[in-house]
């Protein structure tokens, strides 16, 4: 971090800040020049408030140079995360696909579901049990007992399993889940991270809609911070002045993400389009723009669907995606820039 100093500034107020900075076990490289001077901030900077320095009388700007995520991102761990889901890796050149219906309905509908998208090439179950829904009168989702339909149909297909939590009063209940998805609405919600973070469990993090990039990945830094290491980011479009979809997928957050950070990427084409006729071709790009994989919604009678219908493929169209996106993979620009 680097701190301009106003011209002339108060030599006191700069002996105080320098002896602050110094019991935070910051060392500084002062250099003065002919019209300003410039304070170099060597140590841990990621817990200074760039707003309370830019607020001093004697600051004139403060820029940081290193990344304030210091897990998340590349600066410290150079090499691709890769998360090993007994045995479906994530990351690391490999394209998963996560594939399975938007809530869990009934028994038969996952099952059948699940057995199709598996011969169709998904390594994952994802279906929702807890279901955040705009309207408190539209389908909440089975609860508890979606949970229990999850883990008999990872018994049945041997497909590891996905789903969303809501509240952390809600992890004793998520034991056997395979990976802990928080949802865009829950991306800031810290002390939910913050109990995730004590888990050694993988969790899949969606970007909130209205959050930039850095947010996501100073989200993914709170679980990252507790200890839990395998953190999974989700991009799954963003609120824009767009109406024909339901979101914005924001494509360009894959190689951004990538550059930035070394943990995986999974981009969600159902919840970004809204729509089953642009998840297609949402998936072939974002798998050749470099993301490790997809999370796609699949109903087998979407015109019924409980929930999100009108985005989820059948099981036939499935197949098709699933196709182009396996041919699509080894073509894949994964380049850092
Ligand atoms: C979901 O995946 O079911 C979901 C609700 O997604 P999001 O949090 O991205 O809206
Ligand atoms: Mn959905």
């Amino acid at each position: 971090m680097v701190i301009i100093l106003k011209e002339n500034s108060d030599s006191a107020q700069l002996e105080n800040l320098i002896a602050w900075l110094e019991t935070k076990d910051i060392s500084i490289h002062k250099s003065e020049g002919e019209n300003s001077t410039i304070l170099g901030l060597v140590g841990d900077t990621s817990a200074l408030d760039i707003d309370m320095l830019q607020a001093l009388s004697i600051v004139k700007d403060v820029k940081r140079i290193q990344e304030p995520f210091k897990n998340a991102g590349r600066q410290f761990h150079p090499n691709d995360t890769v998360i090993d889901v007994s045995g479906v890796l994530i990351g690391g050149g490999n394209t998963t696909i996560i594939a399975g219906p938007c809530s869990v309905e009934s028994r038969e509908q996952l099952l059948m579901i699940a057995q199709s998208v598996k011969k169709s090439g998904a390594k994952m179950l994802r279906g929702g049990a807890f279901k955040p829904r705009t309207s408190p009168y539209a389908f909440q989702g089975l609860g508890a007992d979606g949970l229990t339909l999850l883990l008999e149909a990872k018994k049945e297909t041997g497909l590891p399993i996905v789903t969303e939590i809501l509240d952390a009063s809600q992890i004793p209940l998520f034991e056997d889940v395979d990976i802990i998805q928080v949802g865009a609405r829950n991306m800031q919600n810290f002390e939910l991270l913050k109990e995730l973070g004590k888990l050694r469990k993988p969790i899949l993090l969606k970007r909130g809609i209205a959050c930039t990039i850095n947010e996501l990945l100073m989200s993914a830094e709170y679980l990252l911070a507790g200890g839990n290491s395998e953190v999974i980011l989700c991009e799954r479009g963003i609120r824009t002045f767009e109406t024909q979809t339901r979101y914005t997928l924001d494509l360009s957050a894959i190689p951004v993400l990538r550059s930035l950070s070394h943990l995986p990427i999974i981009v969600d084409p159902s919840h970004s389009t809204g729509n089953a006729r642009f998840v297609h071709s949402m998936s072939v790009a974002a798998i050749a723009a470099g993301a490790d994989g997809l999370l796609i919604e699949v109903h087998n009678d979407p015109a019924c669907a409980l929930c999100d219908g009108q985005q989820s493929l059948t099981p036939w169209t499935f197949d098709r995606v699933a196709k182009s996106v396996f041919a699509v993979a080894p073509y894949a620009c994964r380049e850092r820039i």
